[in-house]
């Protein structure tokens, strides 16, 4: 017996928006928002010595060619920190406007203390209170460092690593467990470490006069579904705007599959105001990778556009050749080459949706969702490719070309539509 639909209107999948504080990151009109209503923002990290100043000038601009937002950059020595300025000055003279982020371990206190320049240049100060100091030192070197945020008027992440998880406070947690008459789970008091490790230390820097606004929290761990408990639970707490990120995920398609699995559930509930995707590079893999995932998880979630979006079938036994295989990655390749320039030169092109299909199957329906559509001849039919431009069929391309005239149809209709 057919079954009534439902009177109501399904509901559409949209993210629970999270009200958390709104942090501004850069300098005049360079300022980043983030948090509260700005979109989610897509970060990243260099891998390169920071000493080597123009290898790493470098690399931040292929990261922020490629979308990343913000770029992270390890500050470990002196010398580093001599480099940072001057990474800026190079960044700066080739109109790459990122603003850069200092990752500060052991020695931040003093690095930010004796090369004032460095803590000027960076727009970001990201301290992991696990490692600041021990015993009574680690409160004095942690002021120290929010000292210099105040000084020079930057924000702060503080950013929680279940490797290095502060352990005294880890074993203070453990020792109040064991006198509970029905002791947690080991593992729910990592949690509670690493989420009081991040609540305590932003409190602290705000009675140190750092304005709760300018306060990003972080606490990462390599599991997904720990990342989404702690997440979780953290969002519950504060309204401090959260970096959100897998770490240590893993090379390849490994370490997409479990970020991508991991952020969307937490973005889809509203929880992440800024992404990295920490993949380990695969041998001769580019370093903007790991931006490139980041973004897609974003579009692929409706809550950012970053590049035009190729709709391809899997292919299957109806399909004749590799061509819409083929086509399919030219046109992909081709799209995203292009955005560093389009993004200024045709604004909203971000938004085009290009479907590539295999056959008459799906090829003409899922063609007329998208802006313009292909849907090349499978076996048995006639080697004729309908094209379909904003939902009508437009014209059918036939003869060895076929790629080529789909190429310049869709560069016509980019400059016509958004030039
Ligand atoms: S559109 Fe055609 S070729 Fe592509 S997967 Fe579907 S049936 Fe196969």
């Amino acid at each position: 017996m057919p079954v009534d639909p439902s009177p109501q209107p399904i509901a559409l999948s949209l993210p629970r928006p999270r009200r958390s504080l709104q942090a501004r990151v850069g300098w005049g009109a360079h300022v980043v928002t983030v948090g509260g209503d700005a979109p989610v923002r897509v970060q990243s990290m260099t891998n390169t010595d920071t000493v080597d100043a123009v290898g790493t000038a470098i690399q931040i601009k292929d990261l922020a060619q490629a979308g990343s937002e913000l770029v992270r950059l390890t500050v470990n020595t002196p010398e580093a920190a001599q480099a940072v300025p001057y990474i800026r000055e190079q960044l700066d003279r080739m109109g790459v406007n990122v603003p850069l982020i200092g990752d500060f371990h052991f020695n931040g206190h003093r690095l930010l203390t004796d090369f004032p320049a460095c803590a000027e240049a960076l727009s970001k100060y990201r301290i992991n209170p696990g490692n600041v100091g021990k015993g009574d030192k680690h409160d004095k070197q942690f002021a120290q460092m929010i000292e210099a945020a105040v000084r020079f008027n930057k924000a702060v992440r503080i950013g929680v690593n279940w490797g290095s998880l502060d352990q005294e406070l880890l074993a203070k947690l453990m020792d109040e467990n064991a006198q509970r008459a029905q002791p947690f789970d080991a593992k729910q008091v990592m949690y509670e470490a690493l989420i009081t490790s991040a609540l305590d230390s932003a409190r602290f820097a705000q009675t140190l006069g750092l304005p709760p606004e300018q306060i990003l929290l972080s606490c990462k761990v390599s599991g997904v579904q720990d990342l989404i408990a702690v997440y979780r639970e953290l969002a519950q707490r504060c309204n401090y705007a959260l970096h959100l990120g897998l770490t240590e995920a893993g090379m390849g398609t490994r370490g997409t599959v479990a970020s991508a699995t991991a952020l969307s559930i937490l973005l889809q509930e509203g929880i992440g105001d800024t992404i990295r995707v920490s993949l380990t590079p695969q041998p001769g893999e580019a370093r903007t990778q790991e931006v490139v995932v980041a973004s897609e998880i974003l579009q692929a979630l409706g809550l950012r556009a970053f590049v035009p979006s190729v709709t391809a079938c899997p292919g299957c036994g109806r399909t004749t050749s590799t061509t819409f295989q083929e086509l399919a990655k030219e046109i992909d390749d081709f799209l995203r080459q292009q955005m560093p320039v389009w993004r200024h030169q045709f604004p909203g092109v971000e938004g085009l949706k290009v479907a590539v299909m295999g056959c008459i199957v799906n090829g003409p329906g899922e063609s007329k969702h998208a802006d313009i559509g292909i849907s090349l001849p499978g076996s048995g039919e006639v080697p004729a490719a309908p094209v379909f431009i904003d939902g009508q069929k437009a014209m059918t391309l036939r003869g060895d070309n076929i790629a080529q005239e789909f190429h310049a149809i869709v560069e016509n209709y980019i400059q016509k539509r958004f030039g």
